[in-house]
C-alpha cells in the first residue's frame, strides 16, 4: 500500500498533511501526485466529489512553485462559490508551514474590489469560478501570462452549469506553455471538445468509478404508486431516525412542495433550489452542514454547490434522466469507509430506468419494500430506548423538578417507569401508523397492523380472533417477519391482520375471525428455521400450553394491554406532552414529534 512518505512530497507539505490527519493517499492522490511531481504532461483524472482531488492537484503544484516569481503561477477553476471557498481553505491548510506561498480566491456574489485588493498584494495560486475569472480577464485586472498550471476542477459540473464560453475565453488567454489538469467524474461530449482543443497528449488516470460501485454504498429502489410517493418518503425517514440525507427532486416546484410538506409534518427538513437568494441558500446550507437539518430537499443544480458528502442517505424522489446525475447523487454517501444508502422511490414504469442504470454503471440496485407501519413502530421504540440509554441529562435543568416527580412516581418501579415512557412514545407511532396500508406495488394482499382505537370505531371493524404462536423475539421474530410468515403460509388470501404482540418466547396476533380455520390449517405443517410452528386460537388471552419460562412474559403482556387502550383514548398532543422534554432536547434526532 502506498503512503504519503513514498509519494515524494517535501517535508513542509508532509508535515501539513500529517497535521491534517491524512495517512493514506486516496486512489486519485496515489495516482496523480507522483505523476504530477515527475512530469509536465497534461492530465485527465476521473474522480468523484469527495475523493481528495484538492490534494491530488495542489500538493505537486505547491511543491513545484517558483518562490522567486511573485506572479500568478496556478489557476484553479471550480464550478461554484462554495467549492472555491472550500478548495482554497483546503490549500491554505496544505501551505500552513510555507508562509511565503500565497493564495487568493475570486468568485461571484462578493465585492470585486476586495478580491482585487487581495490579488494586488500578490498571489501564487488563484482559485476562482469561471464567471468571475473571465470578468477580471475582460477588465484586464487579472493577468495570467505567467500561469504554469491550469486546473479544471469538477470540469463536467462547470460545463453543465453553462460555463463553456467562460472556459473557452479563459483557456484561450492563458499561455500555451502550461500544464493543464482536468478533474471530472464523467466525460460528457462537450468536455471532449475542450480536451481536444486545449489539452496536449493528456495522460488519463482513473479513480472515478470507486464511489458509485463502492461496497459501502447500498443501492436500493422501492416501487410505489405515484400518489404514495410522499407517504413512502415519510416512512423511509421514519424508519431511519438518525438520517442525514438529501432528497433529490427534478424541479424547484417539486422541491418546494415536498420540503413544505415535510416541514409541516414536523420533519427536520428544508429546501435548496434556484429560487432562493444567495443569503437564503447559505443559511440553508449552513444549517444542513451543522446538522441542524437532517434532510435537505434539493434539485440537482442547487445541490451542486454543496460540499457535503458524508450523507447517510441519498433519496431519489425522482430518478434523474442521466446516468451521470445518478452517480453524482449517490457519490455523496458511503464516504470515508462509512456505509451509505442510495434509495430510489419509483413507480412501476421506472423499472426500466433502474435496469439501465444498473447496466451502464455496473452496479446492482436491489428492490426493497417500503417498511410497514409495524416495522417502523418497532424500530422507533428500540431507538427511543437506546436514546434513553445514551442520553446525557442536563442536571441543572431538571434538578428543581426532580423531587416532586420522584414523589409522584414513588409507587411505580424503575422498570415500570422506563416501560411506560417508552410506551408513551411508541403509542404515537402506533396511532399514526394505525390502518397504515402496505405501500409497495405488487405487495401481497394482507395488510399490516390494523390497530383499533376508540370503542365506537371498533364496532364497525372486523371481528378478530386472537392466536398464540410459539415464536417470539428469541426466535428473531418481529412484526414484519410475522406478517411475512402469515402471508407465506396463508398465501395472501385477503385476510386482515389485527394487533400483533411479540413477546420473548412466544407471540400473539389477530386475524379476521372468518379466517380462523384457515389459520389453523395453514400452520399445521409449518416450520420456522426447521422448528415446528404451533399456532392455536387463544380464547383467554393466554397460551394454553406454556413452559414455566414464559410466565414472566405473560405477566408483562397483561400489564401492557390495558394501558395501551387507555393511552389510545388520549389525544396525541397529550401523549406528546407527556414525553419528558429533557429526552427530546438532547436527542440527536429531530423526528420525535412527527406524529402529532
Ligand atoms: P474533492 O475535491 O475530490 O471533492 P476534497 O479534496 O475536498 O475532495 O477532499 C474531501 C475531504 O477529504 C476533505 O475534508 C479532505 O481534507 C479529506 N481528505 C482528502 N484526502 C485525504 C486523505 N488522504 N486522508 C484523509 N482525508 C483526506
Ligand atoms: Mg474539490
Amino acid at each position: 500500500m502506498q503512503t504519503f512518505q513514498t509519494l515524494g512530497l517535501a517535508p513542509d507539505i508532509f508535515k501539513a498533511i500529517s497535521a491534517m490527519g491524512f495517512e493514506i493517499p486516496t486512489p486519485v492522490q496515489a495516482k496523480a501526485i507522483p505523476q504530477l511531481l515527475a512530469s509536465d504532461q497534461d492530465l485527465i483524472a476521473y474522480a468523484q466529489t469527495g475523493t481528495g482531488k484538492t490534494a491530488a492537484f495542489s500538493l505537486p503544484i505547491i511543491q513545484k512553485l517558483n518562490m522567486e516569481d511573485g506572479r500568478i503561477q496556478a489557476l484553479v477553476l471550480c464550478p461554484t462559490r462554495e467549492l472555491c471557498i472550500q478548495t482554497s481553505n483546503e490549500i491554505k491548510k496544505f501551505i500552513q508551514f510555507m508562509p511565503n506561498v500565497s493564495i487568493v480566491s475570486v468568485y461571484g456574489g462578493d465585492a470585486k474590489e476586495k478580491q482585487l485588493r487581495s490579488l494586488k498584494s500578490g498571489a501564487h495560486i488563484v482559485v476562482g469560478t469561471p464567471g468571475r475569472v473571465h470578468d477580471f480577464i475582460r477588465s484586464r485586472q487579472l493577468n495570467f501570462s505567467a500561469v504554469r498550471w491550469l486546473v479544471l476542477d469538477e470540469a463536467d459540473e462547470m460545463l453543465s452549469m453553462g460555463f463553456k464560453d467562460d472556459l473557452d475565453a479563459i483557456l484561450s488567454t492563458t499561455p500555451n506553455e502550461k500544464q493543464t489538469l482536468l478533474f471530472s467524474a464523467t466525460m460528457p461530449s462537450e468536455m471532449q471538445t475542450i480536451v481536444r482543443t486545449y489539452m496536449r497528449n493528456p495522460i488519463e488516470i482513473n479513480a472515478g468509478t470507486q464511489n458509485v460501485s463502492a461496497e459501502n454504498i447500498k443501492h436500493l429502489y422501492s416501487v410505489v404508486k405515484a400518489t404514495d410517493k410522499y407517504a413512502a418518503l415519510k416512512r423511509i425517514l421514519d424508519v431511519n431516525p438518525d438520517i442525514y440525507g438529501i432528497v433529490f427532486c427534478r424541479t424547484r416546484m417539486d422541491t418546494k412542495e415536498i420540503a413544505d410538506k415535510l416541514i409541516e409534518d414536523d420533519y427536520s427538513a428544508d429546501a435548496l433550489h434556484g429560487d432562493l437568494s444567495q443569503p437564503q441558500r447559505e443559511h440553508v446550507m449552513k444549517r444542513f452542514r451543522a446538522k441542524q437539518l437532517q434532510v435537505l430537499v434539493a434539485t440537482d443544480v442547487a445541490a451542486r454547490g454543496l460540499d457535503i458528502n458524508n450523507l447517510s442517505h441519498v433519496i431519489h424522489y425522482y430518478l434523474p434522466d442521466q446516468l451521470e446525475t445518478y452517480i453524482h447523487r449517490s457519490g455523496r454517501t458511503g464516504r470515508a469507509g462509512k456505509s451509505g444508502v442510495s434509495v430510489a422511490i419509483i413507480t412501476g414504469r421506472d423499472k426500466q430506468k433502474i435496469q439501465a442504470i444498473e447496466k451502464s454503471a455496473g452496479i446492482k440496485i436491489a428492490q426493497k419494500d417500503i417498511p410497514t407501519g409495524s416495522e417502523i413502530c418497532e424500530k422507533r421504540l428500540l431507538h427511543f430506548v437506546d436514546n434513553i440509554h445514551q442520553i446525557e441529562v442536563e442536571e441543572a435543568q431538571i434538578a428543581p423538578y426532580m423531587l416532586e416527580m420522584e414523589n409522584r412516581l414513588k409507587d411505580i418501579s424503575k422498570e415500570e417507569i422506563v416501560k411506560r415512557l417508552a410506551f408513551v412514545e411508541f403509542n404515537q407511532f402506533l396511532n399514526y401508523y394505525r390502518n397504515a396500508i402496505d405501500l409497495n406495488v405488487g405487495a401481497s394482499s394482507a395488510k399490516p397492523i390494523k390497530e383499533r382505537g376508540e370503542k365506537g370505531k371498533r364496532q364497525e371493524r372486523t371481528a378478530f380472533s386472537r392466536f398464540f404462536i410459539n415464536l417470539g423475539q428469541r426466535h428473531q421474530l418481529d412484526p414484519g417477519k410475522l406478517i411475512k410468515l402469515l402471508n407465506k403460509e396463508m398465501e395472501g388470501s385477503g385476510f386482515e391482520i389485527g394487533k400483533i404482540e411479540i413477546l420473548r418466547n412466544f407471540s400473539f396476533f389477530e386475524i379476521d375471525s372468518n379466517y380462523e380455520q384457515n389459520v389453523i390449517k395453514a400452520f399445521r405443517d409449518a416450520n420456522w428455521n426447521g422448528e415446528p410452528i404451533s399456532v392455536e386460537v387463544s380464547k383467554d388471552k393466554a397460551p394454553s400450553s406454556q413452559s414455566s419460562g414464559d410466565r414472566g412474559d405473560r405477566g408483562r403482556e397483561r400489564e401492557f394491554r390495558p394501558r395501551r387502550d387507555r393511552d389510545n383514548k388520549r389525544s396525541n398532543t397529550d401523549s406528546r406532552n407527556a414525553a419528558p422534554s429533557n429526552f427530546k432536547k438532547k436527542k440527536k434526532s429531530k423526528f420525535s414529534n412527527n406524529f402529532a
